[in-house]
C-alpha cells in the first residue's frame, strides 16, 4: 500500500465460466478469468469518494475502481483462502475417531480366516462365527466412530448367526456408513500373532479388507505384532487384533 492506491489479491479460474445475457450464453476464455480476493487493501481517500458517490450495488470494492479507472495493484492469492459469503462456506465436515479390539482362541480343526482370507495354518480361531478378529475389530471401530454401540448389538450369539462370516457381518455395517455420508479416510490395523507372519499375508488381506469395505488400498496399514512368545497369544493359542479408524461425516 505504500506504492499503490488499492492492492486486491487474484487466483486463476478452475472453473469454465460462462457469461450470460438476456437470451443468449457465451463463453469466456479460462486464461483471461481473475477470481479476485479478500482481503483487498485501499487508500481511504479514493475509496471514501469513489463509494460516497455510488449509487448502484457492486460485489467489491475493486468493482469501483475498475469502474473509476483507478489503477489496481493485483497480487497472487492463495487458493487455500476461501470467502465466506454463503452460510455453506462455514460448513465444515466432521471426522471422527473409533477403536476396535478382538480376540478369539485358536483351536484344531477350524479353517483360519483373517480379514477374509483363508490362512493356510494348523488352527483356526474358536467362535461363535469364523472368528475372524480382523472383521470383527473393524466392525468395531467403525461402530466407535459413528457411536453405534458394538458388534455384539447387531450379531449376538443367536441361533441365526451360527456359523456366519464375517464378511457378511461387515456388508449391513458398511451399506448403513455409506447411506449416512461417512467416508472412511483411514483405517490401522494391529494383528497380534506370534503366527502367521503377517508380512506375508499382507497384500492378501489388504487387498480383501479394500474390497470388503469399499476403501482405497492405499487408506488401509496392516502392522503384524508378534508378542516375544508371551502368554497364550505367544504358544499360538490365540490371535488379537485392534484397529483404529478415521471417518469423516459430509452433511
Ligand atoms: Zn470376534
Amino acid at each position: 500500500m505504500k506504492n499503490n492506491k488499492a492492492v486486491v489479491p487474484i487466483i486463476s479460474s478452475k472453473d469454465t465460466i460462462k457469461y450470460k445475457t438476456q437470451n443468449q450464453i457465451f463463453n469466456l476464455n479460462r486464461n483471461n478469468l481473475l477470481l479476485t480476493q479478500t482481503p483487498q487493501a485501499f487508500r481511504f481517500k479514493e475509496l471514501y469518494k469513489i463509494t460516497k458517490n455510488q449509487k448502484n450495488k457492486v460485489t467489491d470494492e475493486a468493482t469501483l475502481f475498475i469502474n473509476n479507472d483507478f489503477k489496481i495493484k493485483f497480487i497472487p492469492g492463495e487458493k487455500a483462502n476461501n470467502k465466506i459469503t454463503y452460510i455453506d462456506d462455514i460448513k465444515t465436515p466432521k471426522t471422527f475417531y473409533g477403536i476396535g479390539f478382538d480376540i478369539h482362541k485358536l483351536v484344531e480343526n477350524k479353517k483360519l480366516y483373517l480379514g477374509g482370507v483363508k490362512i493356510p495354518f494348523h488352527s483356526g480361531l474358536e467362535g461363535h462365527s469364523d472368528g475372524d478378529v480382523i472383521l470383527h475389530a473393524i466392525i468395531d471401530s467403525i461402530l466407535g466412530a459413528i457411536r453405534k454401540k458394538d458388534i455384539g448389538t447387531y450379531f449376538p450369539n443367536t441361533k441365526q448367526f451360527k456359523n456366519i462370516r464375517s464378511p457378511k457381518m461387515l456388508k449391513p455395517i458398511m451399506i448403513n456408513l455409506n447411506k449416512s455420508n461417512f467416508f472412511i479416510n483411514n483405517l490401522d490395523i494391529n494383528l497380534i500373532c506370534q503366527k502367521p507372519r503377517v508380512s506375508k499375508y499382507r497384500d492378501k488381506i489388504i487387498k480383501s479388507v479394500s474390497k470388503l469395505t469399499g476403501i482405497n488400498e492405499n487408506q488401509i496399514n496392516l502392522k503384524g505384532k508378534t508378542v516375544e512368545k508371551l502368554g497364550l497369544i505367544g504358544k499360538e493359542k490365540a490371535i488379537a487384533c485392534e484397529t483404529i479408524i478415521s471417518i469423516t461425516k459430509y452433511d
